[in-house]
């Protein structure tokens, strides 16, 4: 299964003309996942072409308003498009308090079924197709990271192989490629006979807002994408540290401890008109590193 990422805001604390505030919607077989819903992101959603009635899970780091108030306006446009399928929020204490008082006010009226969860470190989601982790950071108030973990996927179908041992096509080729064994006229068949050995599934770790931490390293352990916070450039790591962020260089460590494929560096300051100084700081440390943009697509 292919997914594709669409980095919906890449901005720090403020919007600019340029980018709207904190979300990353990954696109993953018909299903949206989404982390952190800053001011708007139900208008980059539109322009990204992600429609408001899909299946969709949301994650929120923290409640910084940078990453949850575009919640508010996400849930009003679902309800006034009718949406049905049911969504699901999640994200640390405080995630449902905002929710209720956000209905409570202006009374958005669902129309669809919406479950806010209040979570922790550890495994927050268990799909059929993948894992969705999180980890405490370090920021200036409680904030998780998660990582998004396909399951292996299946291998290869020999088709050739099932023909010659009269497996009849259909269910039972199903069957062995979900990894069953079948049976066919009194024969078992072991799905090992006819499918590959299964491929590990893709991981993708978003990890704003944070300071540079061991959480994040075990978090992003071999991600083929991590992406991080780089809020700053190595001139002001004491405000980076100040504020519970990174900078580029910092970011760039991480991913290199981590054994990271590629470095997504994002929350990027308003002051910065042009990334380049963060895209070569860390691209001294980690090679494979790319400053997020706006409506930036990467397909995995
Ligand atoms: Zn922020
Ligand atoms: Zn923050």
């Amino acid at each position: 299964m292919s997914v594709r990422v669409h980095f919906l805001g890449t901005g720090a604390s403020i919007p600019t003309k340029d980018r709207n505030l904190s979300s990353v919607v990954l696109r993953y077989n018909s299903e949206l996942v989404m982390f952190d819903c800053g001011e708007g992101t139900q208008k980059q959603m539109s322009i990204a072409g992600l429609s408001l009635a899909k299946k969709m899970k949301i994650f929120i780091s923290h409640m910084h308003g940078d990453h949850v108030l575009g919640l508010s306006g996400l849930l009003q446009s679902m309800a006034l498009l009718g949406r049905e399928k049911q969504l699901d929020v999640y994200g640390p204490r405080g995630i449902m308090k905002f929710v209720d008082c956000v209905n409570d006010a202006v009374q958005f009226n669902p129309t669809f079924p919406l479950n806010v969860h209040e979570v922790r470190a550890g495994r927050v989601d268990d799909a059929r197709l993948y894992e969705v982790h999180s980890a405490w950071m370090d920021h200036v108030i409680p904030c998780l990271g998660y990582s998004f973990v396909e399951k292996p996927r299946p291998g290869k179908f020999n088709v050739k192989a099932a023909r010659r041992m009269r497996i009849p096509e259909g269910p039972l080729w199903k069957l062995l490629q979900m990894g069953k064994t079948v049976k066919v006229k009194g024969r078992k068949i072991h799905p090992r006979l006819i499918v590959g050995p299964s491929k590990p599934g893709c991981k993708i770790v978003y990890t704003t807002d944070t300071r540079p931490c061991d959480e994040t390293v075990r978090l992003a352990s071999k991600a083929d994408i991590l992406i991080h916070d780089s809020s700053f450039d190595t001139s002001l790591e004491e405000k980076a540290n100040l504020d519970g962020h990174s900078t580029a260089t910092q970011a760039a460590r991480i991913a290199k401890k981590a054994k990271a494929r590629r470095l997504i560096l994002t929350h990027i300051s308003a002051r910065y008109r042009t990334p380049a100084v963060l895209l070569r700081e860390a691209r001294k440390i980690f090679p494979n590193a790319t400053v997020a943009s706006d409506l930036m697509i990467i397909d995995l």
